[in-house]
C-alpha cells in the first residue's frame, strides 16, 4: 500500500471541479486519508516546488499557486503514485489523454488542475509541507477496492 500527496490547484477550486476530481479518485477505489483547503504561502510554493526553481516557468508557477486556495490531499491504495499520475494526465492538457483530469478538463500547460506527486519520496516530502504529523496518522484506515 502507497500513499501519495494531491492537490487541486487553484483553478480547479475557482471552477468548482474540486468534487468531480476527488470522485474520480475515489471512484478509482483509493482511500482519502487526509484533505484540507489551504492558502499556499511563497514560501511552502517554493517548497513545494524546490525541483523547478531555475525553469523558466517557475515564477509563473508559483505566482499561480498562492493565487487562491487550494486542496491539499493524501490518497492510499495499490501504486497510489502511479496510479494517480496515471488518472492525472501527463503535464500539457492539450496532450493529455481524453479521460484523463487534464485530458477532459484543462487546456492551460500552467492551469492544470491537479498536482500529484511524481515517487513514493516526493510524496512523502510534499504532504509534510501541507499537513502536521498528527494530520497525517489521523485518517481512518479504510481498505480501498482492489
Ligand atoms: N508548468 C508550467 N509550464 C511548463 C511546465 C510545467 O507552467 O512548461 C507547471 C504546471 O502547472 C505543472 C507544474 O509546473 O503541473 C510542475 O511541472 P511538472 O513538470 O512537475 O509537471 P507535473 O508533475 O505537474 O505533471
Ligand atoms: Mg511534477
Amino acid at each position: 500500500m502507497s500513499r501519495t500527496f494531491v492537490m487541486v490547484k487553484p483553478d480547479g477550486v475557482r471552477r468548482g471541479l474540486v468534487g468531480r476530481i476527488v470522485a474520480r479518485l475515489e471512484a478509482k477505489g483509493l482511500a482519502l486519508t487526509a484533505l484540507k483547503l489551504v492558502a499556499v504561502s511563497p514560501a511552502m510554493a517554493a517548497q513545494h516546488y524546490e525541483e523547478h526553481r531555475d525553469k523558466p516557468f517557475y515564477p509563473e508557477l508559483v505566482q499561480f499557486i498562492t493565487a487562491g486556495p487550494a486542496v491539499a490531499m493524501v490518497w492510499e491504495g495499490r501504486e497510489a503514485v502511479a496510479v494517480v499520475r496515471g488518472l492525472m494526465g501527463v503535464t500539457d492538457p492539450a496532450k493529455a489523454a481524453p479521460g484523463t483530469i487534464r485530458g477532459d478538463w484543462a487546456l492551460s500547460i500552467t492551469e492544470n488542475l491537479v498536482h500529484g506527486a511524481d515517487g513514493e519520496a516526493s510524496a512523502d516530502r510534499e504532504m509534510r509541507i501541507y499537513f502536521s504529523d498528527a494530520e497525517l496518522s489521523a485518517g481512518t484506515p479504510r481498505r480501498p477496492r482492489d
